[in-house]
């Protein structure tokens, strides 16, 4: 059996226009497209075999792709009571997503092994109302399983540069990194990475700091704050923007990133400040490729790299990177104010910026921390793995007293945070600060400097100080792409009000003018990508009534509500959003991202019929009550949102209308077939 959709607006390509969609019931692909509103009884409808009850014209709804939304987290199992299989699919399918991939960690246990990937899939069989794919993760422990989950259908890897939160995911190191590049090399895949880490004491030079009485973070020759000196290089300050910006940064630091004068053959670790020597012990079929170049080499590598310049940012290897002749009107447009947290001296800044017991993407201390892992007492022993925290530092015994909030281990520790008040959104931002970011991504490039034929990705780009050094890589050539979220580009720290924890997730939201240079990243198509990051938590875990940024559990639930979120904030853009922009960066570049540019992520023949019919003219508030998440909970809640999706189509078949609710059984199918190479976005 066939059926067709007809409309005056379907978006094609880059087009809306009047045109009739034919797709078979029985395959699930679309089997015809033509431009115009056909009749019901139109021949080329017989021919398709279409009877005139399965034709339906539905002007002036507009006919889409579904949307591709390449990071959602299920939770299941393990953490079920987070989210689940059927309740994060239902979400989706009611927001026109058609296609969510679900991340490697949250769930017990982890996607970091191929048994571990079987009770994924057992436990999502039967459970879907949308269509599922499942990354993979890297953890410090797998990499041999890397290669057999690809041949299981992973659509690639997902590791984190900072602790997760979770203690069966730990953080991966640079390191790491490199030896499982070269894993892969060859493999059809992409290695992803949250890319948040501290400056390292060693490796990195100042990035931030903040003169008295000024709230403009600035690069400076830093001697007073000894975790954010470089052991060697120097740095030159040259003052002479006409708002006392720092204009130009430059250090002849070829001593530092992970260049070891003598020898060139070691590559940090990044563990507690010592540097590891790679040897054939560290990967037994290792060889002399692992050793970073000589200084010179590595120099001369990333010479060409036209990084731009941003008010707190100097990368690795230092400022190498940073172009002599960057073009000033750029460096303009990305030096702002922070406008958040003024009332944050200093000196509180940096000691929020460099505790380790604020550091974890998650919470690693506390209540929340306890309850999110129920093996935790088990695993109190577990150390900050940040490059910050000195050995000896955190000993075994104050873990133990991990009832404590991570906030409160951290005043212990340094008096500089006697004042700080943990239930204000600018104490959290300012302990993650924009070189986070920039810092770990920098690291990434370096890293895809190395084997630059392996696709790599950053996930939830939140900084718009990290801008040139994607255009810069994307300049160069290097298969590094990067996605931001429905969050960073609606959601602004100013208007995030006390003990609002529900808004917290990592990377953070920064300011409102942060936001509208993500929003120009996107149109510039040096941001690719934008997905949801749905990540929920029971309520207890977000600590709402307490109000403490550091001890409660981050993420923000926002899967299916997405197109609507985009639409709405655009239309305050100039000019005004359109739809093809949506469905470029929302289906057809996460489609490519994920591999499944061949079936998803457009309307063309051959392609599955994942349709979604959306009504731009009607608008409605969101409420907590009226989601489909298991924990009704987001930051949207008591937001209007401008246009609605009325109904979802996976390979054909209705799974939800707003009439009708959803489809009785689940429809969706496991995606478990190994992506085929992709062009990068
Ligand atoms: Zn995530």
């Amino acid at each position: 059996m066939s059926r067709a959709l007809a409309s005056s607006k379907v978006l094609l390509d880059d087009a809306v226009c009047p045109a009739t969609v034919i797709f078979s019931i029985e395959s699930g692909k679309i089997l015809s497209i033509v431009k115009e509103v056909l009749q019901d009884d139109h021949p080329i409808l017989k021919d398709y075999d279409v009877s005139p009850e399965d034709f339906k014209d539905v002007s002036p709804l507009v006919i889409m792709p579904g949307l591709v939304d390449a990071h959602v987290h299920l939770n299941e199992p393990g953490r079920t009571e987070w989210e689940g299989f059927a309740t994060g699919t239902r979400a989706a399918a009611a927001g026109g997503v058609t296609t969510v991939i679900d991340m490697p960690l949250n769930a017990i246990p982890p996607t970091t092994t191929v048994a571990n990937f079987n009770l994924k899939i057992n436990a999502a069989r039967g459970q879907t109302w949308v269509d599922v794919g499942f990354w993979g993760g890297m953890v410090p422990t797998n990499l041999d399983d890397l290669v057999p989950l690809i041949r299981m259908g992973v659509r690639g890897f997902k590791g984190f540069l900072i602790e997760s939160g979770v203690d069966e995911f730990p953080a991966i190191t640079p390191n790491y990194i490199v030896k499982a590049m070269k894993r892969v090399r060859g493999e059809a895949t992409m290695l992803m990475f949250h890319a948040e880490m501290q400056p390292h004491t060693k490796h990195q030079p100042p990035v931030l700091a903040v003169a008295d009485g000024e709230r403009t973070p600035r690069l400076v020759a830093n001697e007073s704050h000894e975790c954010f000196v470089r052991d060697t290089g120097s740095v030159e300050i040259e003052e002479d923007g006409p708002n006392g910006y720092v204009q130009n940064g430059h250090a002849n630091g070829q001593a530092n990133g992970h260049i070891h004068q003598n020898g060139g053959a070691k590559y940090d670790d990044c563990e507690n400040g010592e540097v590891e020597e790679l040897s054939d012990d560290d990967d037994d079929d290792d060889d002399d490729e692992l050793v970073v170049e000589t200084p010179v080499a590595l120099t001369e590598a990333v010479e060409e790299l036209d990084l731009g310049r941003s008010a707190s940012f100097v990368p690795k290897p230092v400022a190498n990177l940073l172009h002599k002749h960057s073009n000033q009107a750029e460096f303009d447009e990305y030096k702002l104010e922070d406008e958040n947290g003024a009332d944050i001296s200093n000196e509180e800044r940096i000691a929020l910026a460099k505790s380790p017991y604020l550091q974890g993407s998650e919470p690693q201390f506390g209540p929340y921390a306890r309850m999110a892992n129920p093996n935790h007492e088990e695993t109190v022993a577990h150390k900050p793995s940040t490059p910050l925290a000195k050995p000896n530092e955190i000993t075994d015994e104050k873990l133990k007293d991990n009832f404590e909030d991570p906030f409160v281990l951290a005043q212990k520790e340094d008096e500089a945070l006697a004042n700080v008040d943990p239930s204000l959104y600018s104490s959290f931002l300012a302990s993650r600060p924009d070189n986070f970011e920039t810092t770990a991504i920098a690291e990434i490039i370096n890293c895809s400097l190395k084997y630059p034929d392996v696709p790599l990705h950053i996930v939830h780009l939140a900084t718009h100080e990290a801008i040139p050094l994607m255009r810069a890589a994307k300049a160069r050539g290097l298969p590094i792409t990067a996605e931001t979220c429905f969050h960073y580009l609606s959601l602004t720290a100013e208007k995030i009000s006390a003990c609002s924890t529900h808004f917290k997730c990592c990377p953070p939201i920064r300011s409102d003018a942060n936001r509208q240079l993500l929003w120009r990243a996107l149109r510039n198509d040096i941001i690719t990508t934008v997905v949801s990051d749905h990540s929920p938590c029971t309520p207890e875990l977000k600590g709402l009534e307490k109000g403490d940024f550091f001890s409660a559990w981050g993420g923000i639930s926002s899967v299916g509500l997405g197109l609507p979120i985009l639409y709405t904030e655009g239309q305050r853009l100039n000019p005004p959003i359109s739809l093809q922009e949506i469905t470029k960066w929302c289906s057809w570049n996460t489609a490519k991202q994920v591999g499944l540019s061949h079936v998803k992520g457009k309307l063309a023949v051959g392609f599955d019929a994942d349709i979604i019919l959306f009504d731009p003219e009607t608008s409605y508030i969101v409420q907590n009550d009226q989601l489909f998440f298991k924990n009704k909970l987001t930051a949207y809640d008591g937001m209007e949102f401008q246009g609605r999706v009325v109904e979802t189509l996976v390979r054909g078949v209705s799974v939800f209308s707003i009439k009708r609710g959803h489809s009785k059984e689940a429809l969706g199918k496991l995606l478990l077939e190994p992506r085929v190479r992709e062009i990068s976005v």
